[in-house]
Parts: C-alpha cells; structure tokens; sequence
C-alpha cells in the first residue's frame, strides 16, 4: 500500500531488493485499477442498447499509468489470488472481466428482446440522436442510487445528483457507496464534479439516506484542494435529527463538521419564519448561489421528521422530490404543477400491505414525470 512516489525512491527501492528474488510484491496504491462491479457494466451496457444518450456507456476507471519497469511487483486487481499449495503462484481465475460483446449478446439472447428494442427506437426516432444542443440543457438528473434500502449489484441506495447549471451540482439524499457510485459514473471527470458540488438535501434520518455524506464531503475536500479551488462547506438541507449521527461521528471518527453549514429542514416548511438571521443568511445564499427562485420542504409520513422538497428554479422549472413516505397531502400540495417528481416507490404487489402498516414508500413507478 506504498504510495507511487515513496515506492519509486531509491532507499525504498534498495529496501524492498533486500527481501531477495524470491519475495513476490504485491502493488496496491494510487496505480492500481481494477473492475469490481461486472454487474454496474453489464446493465449499463444492456440499457445503453435501449437509449445511449440516457445510458450512456461507463467510463474506463483507468488511474494513471505507470511504465512497466517502474512496477516494482504485481498490481493488485479485485479476486486475485496467491495461492500457497501445491504451487506457489498467481490466481487470476476469478479477477472481474468485462465484455460489452458478451453483454449485448446475454441481452439479444432474451426472449423477445431484439424484437422490442426494435420497436423501441421506432418510437423514440429522432429523441435517440445525440446533439449538442441537446447536451447543453440544464437541468441534468443522474440518478446514483434507486435501490431503495438494500444496496444490491445493479442499484445503490439513495442519491440523486441535479446538474442545475454548467458550474452547480445539487445532491438530493447521499446513502452509503454513493461517492462509489459517482466515480464509477463520472471516471476521471469525479473531482470536476465534486467541485460543483455546494448543497445536498437530505429526505431523512434512515441511513440509507445520509451515511455516504462523510465520505462524499471528505473527498470534496480533497478535490478542491487538489484543484487548487478555495474551500466552503456545502449548505445541508436536512432535519436536525441528522446531527446527532454527524456530531457523533465528527466527535468518534474524524473532524467533519467544518464541511458543512445547516439549514434545518424545518426551516423552509411554507409559512415558517425561516430560523434565526443565521438560518436566514444560508438560505438566501444557497437560493442566490442555484438561482432559485425557492426551496421549500414539507413533512412526509414516513419516521419522525422525514421530508420532501421542492425547488423552483429562475428559468421557470420546478423539481420535487421525496424520500419514503405513504401517500402524503402535503408533498401533493407542495408539487403541484412540478416538471419533475423524484419519488421513492415499489412495484412489487405483496408489499402494498406492507406499505399501508410500516409507513413506507407508495406502491407504483419508480419514477413519475
Ligand atoms: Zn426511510
């Protein structure tokens, strides 16, 4: 785990050939790259089929090169094994491969499928050209995690980025792996994002809806640093329940508070006189910083203080969204004429019931537009 720039010093160097011919290195740093979710390509392959402008391919998650001589050993790859008995050698049977081919052939392969894709495209015609034109509209909604509270192979937990504008970047709920996921999504491009990034909303205090905050924050930091861009905390739009796991984990773990200036949710319920001039502050800077015309929360019912939002923008368009929650007359209300309506649902018929006793999300599409 020797950063590149120690491995390659001549004393570390004459260190490591001090272990004699037969000690095998193993490399695992900054260098190293490797597939370590076959399933996020094979899907996102399949469904580039159906829109590549929607779905577009991921990205190779190549690090920076290093020259062959300077390798001082074997680069590590996600299951690669060393084996002991009877020979002693490399394993690579189980390292991750991809194959867009074989993926688009598993998917052709399916009853039915080339036949609807066909008629898919028919009826999309003209919408499946990729234009400039059509790459330049603001807002861009790229959806993180849909999962729900179960992170699975194909689908995270919750987190929606908004693409408000060329430079700013909303992050609606940030549940855990989601700095993950923004890198598999982004590649190369992560740390240009994460610059972009001035606010995230959080639904809830259920951790699939906030635990990958530090780990987001923590590299945002890094990113601007790196980037030689100056520091601010990001706005957190959330209910102050959340606090208690941040303070905890700033007070246990490690200094976070410092990424992060709050506004409680509570605060811009309609009709709340907006908290204390410091409150007041925040937010007429989060609404000048995105050109909003509003940002406005509402209580959903789902657990104790759970929240929806909705957000209008200068140039006219309004987004809502919501974490879990049972049919709920406020976020109705509130999302009256929308563009856009983010929510959490479930298809699957068994769990109506379940929805109606356990307080949780509304059995229908995914999402609604
Ligand atoms: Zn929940």
């Amino acid at each position: 785990m020797t950063p590149e720039h120690i491995l390659n010093h001549s004393a570390y160097r004459q260190w490591m050939d001090r272990f004699g011919p037969q000690t095998e290195h193993m490399i695992l740093n900054e260098s190293v790259s490797s597939v370590h979710n076959q399933t996020a390509h094979k899907v996102r392959t399949q469904l580039n089929l159906i829109h590549p402008r929607i779905f577009p391919q991921l990205p190779e998650l190549s690090r920076k090169e290093v020259a062959v001589s300077d390798i001082r050993g074997v680069k590590a790859e996600c299951l690669l094994k060393y084996q002991l008995r009877p020979t002693l050698e490399w394993q690579r049977d189980m390292v991750t491969n991809i194959s867009t081919l074989e993926f688009v052939k598993q998917a052709m392969e399916l009853p039915d499928f080339p036949d609807a894709l066909r008629e898919c495209k028919m009826l999309l015609g003209s919408d499946l050209l990729q234009t400039e034109e059509l790459n330049s509209q603001y807002p861009v909604f790229v959806f993180l995690g849909t999962g729900s509270a179960v992170p699975m192979k194909s689908r995270n937990v919750s987190c929606t980025l908004v693409h408000v504008s060329p430079s700013k970047v909303l992050m609606l709920d940030c549940g855990e792996g989601s700095f993950t996921q923004l890198y598999q999504h982004y590649g190369k491009e992560t740390d240009n994002i994460l610059c972009q990034l001035s606010a995230v909303f959080v639904s809830h205090i259920h951790a699939d809806h906030h635990s990958g905050l530090p780990h987001v924050l923590y590299e945002r930091e890094r990113a601007l640093r790196s980037c030689g861009k100056p520091f601010s905390p990001v706005f957190l739009v959330a209910p102050t329940l959340v606090m208690t796991w941040l303070n905890l984990f700033h007070d246990h773990c490690q200094a976070f508070l410092h990424n992060i200036s709050v506004i409680p949710a509570h605060n811009l319920i309609e009709g709340a006189k907006g908290g204390c001039p410091k409150i007041r502050s925040l937010i007429s800077s989060l609404l000048e910083m995105y050109q909003f015309e509003k940002f406005q929360t509402c209580f959903v019912r789902h657990c104790k203080m759970a929240f929806g939002c909705a957000v209008i923008h200068q140039s006219g368009w309004k987004l809502v969204f919501s974490g879990d929650t049972m049919p709920c007359e406020a976020l109705i209300k509130m999302g009256k004429n929308a563009t856009l309506l983010i929510h959490e649902a479930h298809t699957r018929r068994w769990f109506r019931e379940r929805c109606n006793r356990k307080s949780t999300q509304v059995p229908g599409l995914l999402y609604a537009f």
